[in-house]
Order: C-alpha cells, then structure tokens, then sequence
C-alpha cells in the first residue's frame, strides 16, 4: 500500500450561525431549480456558466407593470430598452407583450426592424445618429429623439433635402433633486435649452414636434424624483400649447426605475429597500394628471423601463473551480465565470446562492472569476457555505445589462438558455466559439509563416 502524503492540519474559522446584520443565516437557501428545472441538468446539457432566463418572469413583470400605469392614467404605451438586453428571442417576449422598441444606436435600430417592429413604434434615442441613420428613421416614420442642437440643425437640413416633416421629440433634462445631474444628455429645462430648442423647431415649421423625452437617470431610488420630472414635462408641453397651440401627443418619461439588485456599498438589501414600480406609477401619472391638460388633450404616457422589467428573470448558473486560502488566512473560491461576463459586479453585490444542499457553517469568502487579471472579483466578501470543487452556484437578478455589456476578454461567453412557459429550455443564443472569434480577423500573406528553434 502507497504510504499516504502528509497533510498540514488546517485550522478553519468557521462561523456557525454567526448573527449578520440580518441576524442568522437568511441568504442560504439552495436554489437546484429554476422554473421547476433542475439547474444540475442546465449545466450538464448547455455547459457551465450559462445564462438562463425566465420567459414566465418576464411576461409577468411587463404585465404588472403595464396594469400598474394603465389603472393610473388612461394612455400608456411600454417600449423595450434594447440595450438593456437586445437578444432578439427577449426582445419578442416584450413585444409580444405590447412593447414597442426604444433604441440607442443604429445596430439596435436595425435588430428592431428586422425583430418586425414597424418603423414607426420604434423610439430612436441616444447622442450619435449620423445622416444616413436619420435619412433611415426618416423613411420609416420613427419618432427620432434629438439630443442636441448639431442634430437638431441637421435633421433640419436633412429634412429640407428630403422634402418630408419628420416626427421628432426633444430629449430634456432636468434637476430632480438627484445629484449628480444627468445633464449630458438632451437639453436642459431650468436653464432655457429645451424651451429654445423647442422654439427653433416650432419657429421652423420643418420638423413635427410630437413628443418630448426625459431619462433621468437609472436605478433610481426616488420615486419621487420622478413627480419633478413629470411636472416639468408637463410645463412644456402646456407652454407649447399655449404659445403655438400645438398639442404634444406623447410625453416620454425614459426608464431607470431601479430592480431589486442590491448596491455595493448600500446597507439593506435591494429587496428591502427597492420602491414596487406601483410608487413610480403613482408620482408620474399624477403629475401628468394634475398638470392642467384638457382631458382630451392629454397626452400618451411612454415608458422605456429596462433593468426593472428584465433584472429577476436573468440568473447566471456557474460551477465552482477550486478553493484557497489568502495570504491573511480568507478564503478565497474561484468559480468559472467573471466580470468579462457578469460585468454588473462591479456595482452590485449580487445574490449568489448555492445549488445543492449544504451544512450549517457558512465563511465569509472572496469569489474571483476565472480570468488571470487581478480586476476579476465577482465579490469582495460573501458569508457562503463552504463549496467543493465542482460544486455549482446560482447568481440572481443578472437580466439587465450582463449579456449585452458582457466582453470577449480571455474567455469565449456562454450559451443563453429560455426556460418557457411549459417549462421547456430552448437555447436563444449559442456558445460563442473560437470560429466566430476569428470571423472578421485577417492574416497578411507575410505573417502566414514563422518557424520557432
Ligand atoms: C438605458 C435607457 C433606458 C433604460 O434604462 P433602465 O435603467 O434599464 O430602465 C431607457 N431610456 C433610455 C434613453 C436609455 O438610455
């Protein structure tokens, strides 16, 4: 019999039932399904780490939402964030629910149109639209949201040429007492920008001004920030009726209201402290209510919310790679999936469960992604079970803003995987591979060859 190799006795600190500031073990529940499949079973189909999602979740939380703004105020349309998460099979479900597409860019403008949304239910945002992405929403009669007065000017010009009167919506912001200001972006109310911007366009008579726009910011607290805004977007609206006797069809209150993730550095909880959307519905459609519109002249409530509608039916499935012990005695475990993917961790401190049973001690433990790059920490510090090798995780509330911020960066990014209605998983994205890598890579002739000695 081989004599077996000595193994230096390792003393652990292990905090059993340690209280925390929520007193006594109240994150540690395994999650081994989700949506009543087995997450064991994910992992051994569609490989570690994968992206689930959950189509259930989703069409439940744009259902709520909508019924929530619709019991408030009569004219309410939803439009898909893109960028908050635009693989075309998620984008569906939303617009299969109603939701037009609001988008940031002309690639996403491209991925609506051909997803089959009609030109003119997509919302066209953000800072750079060139002449050709205008002259393109033009045609299609989409509501083009002008971000500043080079656009502005521009769209004029393009507008002359092409002998059309485009739809368009101002992009305002605003102080809503929640600082810092996203002032960036649009122009801006209390110092004068919007109201000239809109005097330019009405003095011109070469655009159709039919809605003004506002995002104040994202992940927003406040709910009440939301009544400022909401009233200031109202002021111009009834300034233009009265100056001009124009009626603004649509006022666009952009999204941002926060998910249920919970923020580095914040005391509670997300799921403590995140405002239900019923307390943004209530501030906005009062506001608007309240302004002084004429009934029939009020004007359509839309909605661009993203991370709210989409945060808890993402989850991120990951294996666990191996254990160590810092140099200062923490535990450190390494899982196979890092900020090239789950970039979000940079500001949240997602829940992290584990995926089988376990005992009673927990540790408080470092968790590093895979990547060789010191950057690579999906948590500083987490009270977790102790895992073995091989053992799996589940990360929650990973719908916004991982699969479409995720980075090619040492590793190829995992399959995404839609958990149906029935049940049923369906692959809506595959494994990125070495192949679509190197699809648009070109060798020179005279680097083909080299010899090593
Ligand atoms: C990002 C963005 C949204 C969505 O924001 P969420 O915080 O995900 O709700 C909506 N409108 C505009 C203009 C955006 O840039």
């Amino acid at each position: 019999m081989a004599k077996k190799i000595y193994e230096r006795p390792i003393i652990r600190p292990l905090n059993t039932g340690m209280m925390n500031k929520f007193g006594t073990r109240t994150e540690y529940l395994p999650v081994t399904h989700i949506d009543g499949v087995s997450v064991k079973s994910l992992i051994k189909q569609y490989g570690s780490p994968l992206f689930v999602f959950s189509e259930r979740q989703m069409r439940e939380n744009i259902r709520f939402a909508k019924r929530t703004f619709e019991t408030r105020y009569p004219k309410v349309q939803f439009a898909w964030s893109y960028k908050t998460n635009y693989l075309n099979a998620i984008c569906n479900v939303y617009h299969q629910e109603g939701s037009w597409a609001e988008v940031v860019s002309r690639f996403e403008y491209d991925k609506a149109i051909n997803n089959g949304v009609p030109g003119d239910k997509i919302i066209f945002n953000g800072p750079d639209k060139t002449d050709e992405d205008l002259r393109v929403a033009i045609k299609n009669n989409s509501p083009i949201h002008i971000d500043h007065l080079d656009e502005l000017y521009r769209l004029t010009d393009i507008a002359t040429e092409m002998k059309v009167k485009p739809r368009v919506a101002i992009r305002v912001n605003m102080d809503t007492g929640i600082y810092p200001m996203w002032d960036r972006f649009g122009f801006n109310y209390e110092t004068g920008q919007a109201w000239d911007a809109i005097n330019k366009i009405l003095a011109s008579g070469k655009l159709d001004l039919v809605g003004l726009h506002t995002h104040i910011g994202t992940y927003m607290l406040t709910p009440s920030a939301y009544g400022v805004a909401a009233a200031k977007m109202a002021d111009l609206a009834l300034g233009i009726k009265n100056k001009y006797d124009t009626v603004i069809q649509y006022i666009d209150m952009g999204g941002g209201f926060a998910s249920q993730n919970t923020l580095k550095g914040s005391f509670l909880k997300g799921s403590d402290i995140v405002p239900p959307i019923s307390e943004y519905a209530e501030v906005i459609c009062t506001a608007l209510l309240n302004a002084g519109f004429k009934n029939t002249e009020l004007p359509t409530l839309y909605l661009e919310t993203g991370r709210a509608l989409i945060d808890n039916a993402g989850f991120l499935l990951g294996s666990v790679i191996a254990n160590k012990r810092l140099s200062d005695g923490r535990k450190a475990t390494i899982l196979d999936f890092g900020v090239n993917i789950l970039f979000t961790s940079f500001w949240y401190d997602h829940k992290i469960s584990p995926a089988q049973e376990f005992g009673m001690h927990t540790e408080d433990t470092v968790l590093y992604g895979p990547l060789c790059m010191n950057i690579d920490v999906i948590r500083e510090n987490i009270s977790l079970p102790p895992l073995n090798a091989g053992d799996q995780v589940v990360v929650h509330h990973t719908g916004a803003y991982t699969v479409t911020q995720s980075m090619q960066f040492i590793a190829l990014r995992p399959a995404v995987v839609m958990i149906d209605l029935m049940g049923k998983p369906h692959v809506i994205k595959k494994k990125e591979s070495l192949k679509d890598l190197e699809k648009n890579e070109e060798m020179p002739e005279f680097l083909k060859q080299f010899k090593l000695v």
